[in-house]
């Protein structure tokens, strides 16, 4: 079966064999893909002109609404998401959940959010700016939506997360979307976007998908559409120059790779619950998705002291895990989305093993549950030891996509700061530590280059919501390595879909082009 692609309101096939996609526990064909001969500017035309228009006919609320009967229907059609996403990625019951219901989440959450923006069709920010002496000239700022298209280049770990994550911000700015999901798992993203087409909900134009290459699709992106990328830094990197993309001064949002920081504070002692709360969240970093996330745990700082034990801890919780096939009893751990993926990895191990020693896995001798070798695409949880700090070549560089990890001890506190700031721009970092006058040292000094920074320490106890867990609540993004993106944060995450000018008139102008504007200080509230 080859999947099609939604575009000017029709279900287009793509010409050729296709693209295969494959079982990643079996090797077994599943579906194909293909993008040839879709013609993409006239997606994006339609989309505009279509989509967008019916969108931002309607005021935010009913955009809000919008979403809650997505994510309905999403909910309805769970069970078929379950399966694809255990055949396309096979993935076990909890990762799958991690995403599909994570997608249905952060709809819902949209849902309620854009509520509070009522029936307005633009938002008023800021109160009147005077511009001369009198009242009679002054200014006002708002934000207005854009009148292009949401343009998402996903990755190929949250086939579900990463289309609704993005969308939900885009659609009820009133801004349409065309996703192309990375090809290896588009399976599900496509079959969403399916069961939202057939169900009715959008306008048509408002929701668009191109499975396979992205061909010339960025040679069409203007400068009212957004691009919003997720990826690796290459592919950014070649998304951020694009001829289009430079001379449109296309607005591109990009979440790259990231290799976060878990740091134990001086208090994180071994029979302490910031140590054991620690290693708790450690194992669950490196085995959820596989260690598959942007956001997990790659490098671990402990104190000199400590560091070994808190290894040795990781270890022994790992050793309990059983990576294998999904379907079968008992396995907690699943294989890498694809053999390309399972070797970046092994190369990426490579890498962090010329710097580290390893602790635990590594692969020799690992046989996966039900499943050969020689056509799955397992990698075995691995933790390595590093004691060569700042002086490491590859720890703090290499992101393996896996479940790897290294533990780096730290002397003081002026040393792990470093040593977190040297990955360069991160996700996130979470912290295990009551100790205030660390905390207080430690947070202001990491957090300019982390998108996000999590403290836990007794008293939050399992209360927390996750080291990787992104909450639509919270922002998601990290500067530099990171890719300098910002996503989710509640309805901050509007901004991006918004455009903001400023008009100076007389002060009748002003009230009647704010009449019915919303508070755009509600998208920080
Ligand atoms: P990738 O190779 O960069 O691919 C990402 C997407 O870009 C895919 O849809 C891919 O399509 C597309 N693409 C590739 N070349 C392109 C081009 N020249 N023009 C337009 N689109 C192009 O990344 P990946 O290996 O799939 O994803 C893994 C990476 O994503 C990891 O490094 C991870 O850290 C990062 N990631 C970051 C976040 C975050 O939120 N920060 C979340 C998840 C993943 P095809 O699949 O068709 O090649």
């Amino acid at each position: 079966m080859k999947l099609a692609n939604y575009v000017y309101g029709q279900w287009v096939e793509g010409g050729g064999e296709g693209i295969a996609l494959l079982d990643p526990v079996n090797g077994e064909h599943l579906v194909s893909v293909s993008s040839e001969g879709v013609d993409v500017g006239r997606a994006l035309s339609f989309a505009r002109d279509s989509g967008g228009t019916a969108l931002r006919a309607l005021g935010y609320e009913a955009r809000a609404g919008l979403l809650g009967k997505i994510a309905e229907v999403l909910t309805a059609n769970r069970d078929a998401y379950y399966d694809i996403s255990l055949r396309n990625s096979g993935s076990t019951a909890g990762d799958i959940a991690f995403d599909v219901d994570g997608a249905i989440f952060t709809l819902k959450a949209y849902a309620r959010a854009g509520k509070a923006l009522g029936d307005a069709r633009l938002l008023k920010e800021g109160g009147r700016v005077a511009l001369a002496k009198t009242d009679a000239f002054q200014g006002q700022h708002f934000l207005t939506p854009l009148s292009g298209v949401a343009v998402f280049i996903n990755a190929f770990n949250f086939p579900a997360w990463g289309l609704w994550e993005k969308a939900a911000p885009a659609l009820l700015a009133g801004v349409p979307v065309l996703v192309k999901p990375a090809t290896p798992t588009a399976w599900l993203t496509q079959r969403m976007v399916a069961d939202v087409v057939a169900a009715g909900i959008l306008p048509p134009g408002a929701l668009n998908i191109v499975c396979g290459s992205a061909r010339d699709l960025l040679d069409h992106v203007g400068e009212c559409d957004v691009v919003s990328f997720t990826g690796s830094a290459d592919t950014a990197a070649r998304i951020r120059t694009h001829p289009a993309v430079v001379a449109r001064a296309v607005r591109v949002n990009v979440e790259a790779d990231s290799v976060n920081s878990a740091i134990l504070g001086p208090d994180a002692q071994p029979g302490s619950a910031e140590f054991d709360l620690a290693v708790k969240e450690i194992v669950r970093e490196l085995t959820v998705k596989a260690g598959q996330k942007c956001t997990a745990i790659r490098r671990i700082f402990a104190p000199a002291a400590v560091a070994r034990a808190l290894a040795d801890a990781v270890a022994a919780r790992l050793a309990g895990m059983t990576v294998g096939n999904p379907r079968s009893e008992g396995v907690r751990v699943g294989p890498l989305v694809s053999k390309a993926q399972q070797a970046a990895a092994f190369e990426g191990l490579a890498r962090l093993r010329q710097d580290a020693e390893l602790v635990f896995g590594g692969g020799e001798g690992f046989v996966p549950v039900d499943a050969d070798p020689a056509v799955s695409a397992f990698v075995q949880p691995t933790l390595l030891f590093c004691d060569k700090g700042l002086a490491a070549q590859h720890v703090h560089d290499v992101e393996v996509f896996g479940p790897v990890a290294t533990v780096l001890p730290y002397a003081d506190t002026a040393e792990v700061i470093a040593l977190a700031r040297r990955g360069g721009g991160s996700l996130v970092a979470s912290v295990y530590s009551a100790d205030a006058g660390f905390l207080a040292e430690l947070v202001p000094g990491i957090a300019e280059l982390h998108g996000r920074v999590m403290v836990v320490d007794a008293a939050i106890g399992g209360q927390h919501t996750g080291h990787g867990n992104v909450m639509p609540t919270c922002l998601h993004g990290g500067p530099g390595r990171a890719g300098g993106g910002e996503e989710l944060g509640g309805l901050r995450a509007l901004a991006m879909y918004h455009r903001r000018y400023v008009v100076q008139g007389g002060p009748g102008l002003l009230d009647a082009l704010s009449a019915g504007a919303a508070d755009a200080a509600l998208l920080g509230a």
